[in-house]
């Protein structure tokens, strides 16, 4: 799933555990990306692309047992929600947390192809539903659709919306062959790549929290 859409999470889980900040649920939410982008920079994990990118087909998340697997993502959950509701007695805090970091998991499962192994050590099988490789654009409307529905559900402002509609509309040439963007430049410079989704998981993390403040139709004030 795409940063804006990770991000979008949060607003759900806010909604479900309204005392805790939005901070670090988002946080959270791209824990699994965040290890990623830090585990591809020490080349611990490995993206690939083909000689030509036209689509998000065209990249393969060749390599990340660590930050994309079932049995790390789900021990992280647990790990965080242990360490905070048992051992701190912060239960709104590490139940949102451990939803937050394992709903990265299931959302990714959802749209990914076939790239996220069970645990580090197990080639296969690799799991995923395939969407972004067999159809593309299915996930593209998937995604919108779904970022639309956690800002209905968080009740945010026309200004959140907005934002969550232009991020989705951004990743439209990424998710679709046909119509060129500037996924062209990352052929064969996986480590560009990592940083342009660095950025967009910094973008959509800041300017989801910051829209996030003010809501409409709802009767709670969020922070
Ligand atoms: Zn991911």
């Amino acid at each position: 799933m795409f940063a804006v859409d990770h991000a979008a999470t949060a607003l759900i889980v806010k909604r479900r555990y309204p005392s805790v900040p939005l901070a670090p649920i988002l946080v959270s939410v791209q824990a699994m990306e965040l290890a990623w982008v830090g585990l591809n920079y020490l080349g611990i994990e490995r993206t690939t692309t083909e000689a030509t990118v036209r689509s998000v087909a065209d990249v393969h998340l060749a390599y990340m047992p660590y930050s994309h697997s079932v049995v790390t993502a789900s021990a992280a959950a647990l790990l965080a929600w242990l360490i905070l509701e048992k051992g701190f007695g912060r239960v709104a805090l590490g139940r949102a947390i451990g939803l937050g970091i394992v709903s990265h998991l299931i959302l990714d499962l959802a749209t990914h192809a076939h790239d996220i192994v069970l645990s580090p050590g197990w080639s296969t099988p690799k799991l995923g539903l395939g969407l972004y490789e067999a159809a593309p654009i299915v996930a593209f409307v998937v995604e919108f659709l779904y970022g639309i529905f956690c800002w209905y559900v968080y009740g945010g402002s026309w200004g959140l919306l907005a934002f969550i509609c232009v991020g989705n509309l951004a990743n439209l040439s990424f998710l679709s062959p046909g119509i060129p963007g500037p996924e062209g430049y990352l052929a064969g410079r996986p480590t560009l790549l990592v940083t342009v989704i660095f950025v967009q998981i910094v973008v959509t993390l800041v300017a989801v929290g910051a829209l996030a403040r003010r809501r409409t139709g709802s009767t709670t004030n969020g922070q």
